[in-house]
């Protein structure tokens, strides 16, 4: 038995697993498997209705917004939506809140012109930066809502008078928000949605079309809107997959379930990571993640000890990003409670043995 914590590519309900098996030797009964069938065919527009509809479903929708499914991942986001929002004389806000903000402020920087509003780079990116003002004359607000690497996570969206756009990759579908202050949202699949392979977007329709530049067609938002996410040939099994995933959250009970399930798990790890007198949390507390739990050991020279007391339990893929070192935890929507119960036991252990 292994428990993953792997921050992305990341853990996948085994049920989803074992279905995503089946269908890839032999997909509905058809004799044929789903990597091998057309895009076009019957079978696979009910996939990809199917997706577009649990998308709509579980974050409630409304009829302003599109879904769609493309390639490139979050990264390519990063250059996508100030290209198809920003023109070159324009303006945008953007926070600096980690790794992943800094690469999407690298790319706006190409399109037009960048304001950084807040940055938490002084203390490590380990808080969220807050209480920062918005020129209305900014054409959106760029937010990382989860920074997967530092284990911070916006816990309430700032009131701006302009529109947000917001990187959710490590966070979608694990809480409520409120999607109508939203222009734009997106999401690489790997860490809390389906496996590597495709990009969740879902974009407001009437903020599309404003930019004056030229596009290309493959990265032009409208053009996977009217191609229904197919005007080339969409990466299939991870939409396939993804779908899986997110049929296995509805039924569930939807976000409303995994939000109270998601807050316990991670109560359960912090709680343990500030009782535990060998362990330091690496977030500022009111900022703490609940997708990914970041925590060093105080003595750092036990870490090989309690790294090899994780393995022989099972606990894989626990080590921090360079960036920050120690441990972390990606506890996303298809991590048992169960899993992080056994690694709060190990560190009660290590404790025991350690202390
Ligand atoms: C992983 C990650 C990315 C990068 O995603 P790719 O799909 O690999 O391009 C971007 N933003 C956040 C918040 C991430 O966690």
């Amino acid at each position: 038995m292994k428990y993953n914590f792997s921050a992305g590519p990341a853990i996948l309900p085994k049920e989803v697993m074992e279905e995503a098996g089946k269908a890839a030797i032999n997909f509905n009964n058809s004799g044929l498997s789903i990597l091998e069938i057309s895009h076009r065919s019957k079978d696979f527009i009910a996939v990809m209705d199917q997706a577009v509809q649990l998308v709509k479903d579980l974050l409630s929708l409304s009829s302003d917004y599109e879904v769609i499914f493309i390639s490139g991942g979050a990264s390519s986001q990063f250059f996508m939506v100030p290209m198809n929002f920003l023109d070159e004389n324009g303006k945008a806000a953007y926070v600096d809140s980690g790794v992943w903000a800094n690469k999407a402020i690298k790319e706006a920087k190409l399109f037009g012109q960048v304001d950084v509003v807040a940055s938490s780079k002084d203390e490590n990116y380990s808080y969220i930066p807050k209480g920062f003002s918005v020129d209305s004359q900014n054409t959106y607000l760029h937010l990382t809502s989860n920074n997967t690497i530092y284990g911070t996570q916006l816990h309430h969206f700032p009131e701006t008078e302009v529109p947000l756009i917001a990187d959710m990759s490590s966070d979608i579908f694990s809480r409520a928000f409120d999607v109508n202050k939203f222009d734009l949202i997106y999401a690489g699949a790997q860490k809390n949605m389906g496996p590597a392979g495709t990009t969740l977007v879902i974009v407001k329709k009437s903020a599309l079309g404003k930019v004056r530049r030229s596009i290309p067609s493959m990265l032009k938002y409208e053009t996977h809107i009217d191609g229904g996410s197919m005007y080339n040939t969409p990466p299939v099994f991870p939409i396939y997959v993804s779908m899986l995933t997110m049929q296995w959250l509805k039924n569930n009970g939807g976000i409303e379930a995994i939000q109270k399930i998601n807050e316990e798990k991670a109560a359960l790890l912090y709680n343990e990571i500030d009782r535990n007198p060998l362990f330091v949390g690496t977030a500022r507390k009111e900022d703490r993640s609940n997708m990914n739990v970041c925590f060093l050991l105080k003595d750092s020279s036990q870490e090989p000890a309690f790294n090899e007391m994780c393995k022989s339990a099972g606990c894989v893929g626990l080590a921090g990003h360079r960036s920050v070192g120690g441990f972390r935890a990606s506890i996303y929507n298809a991590m048992p409670k169960d899993a992080i119960q056994v690694l709060v036991d190990i560190m009660r252990e290590f404790e025991r043995k350690n202390g």
